[in-house]
């Protein structure tokens, strides 16, 4: 049986990183545009895991292949882990990078360094005809800096400082953060699960 692998995701860097990681397990691995699924899934869940979870039952529903969906984004301690399921829209309607970063420097000033523990959490979903196979979670630890520093990555990396190496997200480079970072800590977890997970 050929094994169809869809991504429920449009965005490229993460198709190829699922591409790199688990792409030999597969037939064909395609994006919700490539495989012609239009889904608009409304994110209402309350976890990174619902959100995940109900975006790949929901479109493997539309599809006999296999949909892996992923969802994540910064909880901060000292925000009773806000901006959480909200992370790409912290700052409201017309979000960006940048407004969101502003807002939670904001919200995270009055509080001192060492309440401003936080972390990023992946979740991935791996569904087939509305049942989930697989779950994956990776999470990473770090503290919130009220200056910027470096040019890498996205989001809130200029501010998430990641003690281990002494430097933020921002300030490494795609490859080392791909091996210790939330995604890619649940990528290398699914990895290890995923041949018997589509097996049979
Ligand atoms: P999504 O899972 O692609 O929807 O990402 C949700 C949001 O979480 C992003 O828009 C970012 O604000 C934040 N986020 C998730 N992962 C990262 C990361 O590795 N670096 C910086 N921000 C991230």
């Amino acid at each position: 049986m050929m094994k169809r692998l869809i991504i429920a995701s449009n965005n490229q860097g993460k198709i190829r990183e699922f591409k790199r990681m688990i792409g030999s397990y597969f037939d064909e691995v395609l994006s919700l545009k490539d495989a012609g699924i239009k889904a608009d899934v409304v994110e209402d869940g309350t976890t990174f895991y619902e959100n995940a979870r109900k975006k790949a039952l929901e479109i493997s529903l539309l599809t006999d292949a296999y949909v892996m969906s992923d969802d994540s984004g910064l909880s901060v301690d000292c925000l009773d882990g806000a901006p959480g399921v909200y992370s790409a829209r912290f700052s409201g309607e017309g979000a960006t990078d940048e407004k969101n970063n502003a807002l939670l420097i904001e919200k995270v000033s009055a509080f001192p360094e060492d309440k401003r523990t936080a972390r990023y959490i992946c979740d991935l979903v791996l569904a087939k005809e509305g049942k989930e196979l697989l779950h994956c979670e990776g999470k990473c630890e770090g503290v919130i800096i009220l200056e910027p520093r470096g040019e890498n990555g996205f989001g809130y990396d200029p501010y998430f400082f990641y003690p281990p190496l002494g430097r933020t997200f921002a300030e490494i480079d795609m490859d080392l953060k791909n091996t210790l970072s939330h995604r890619g800590l649940a990528l290398i977890e699914l990895e290890k699960m995923i041949g018997e997970a589509i097996d049979g």
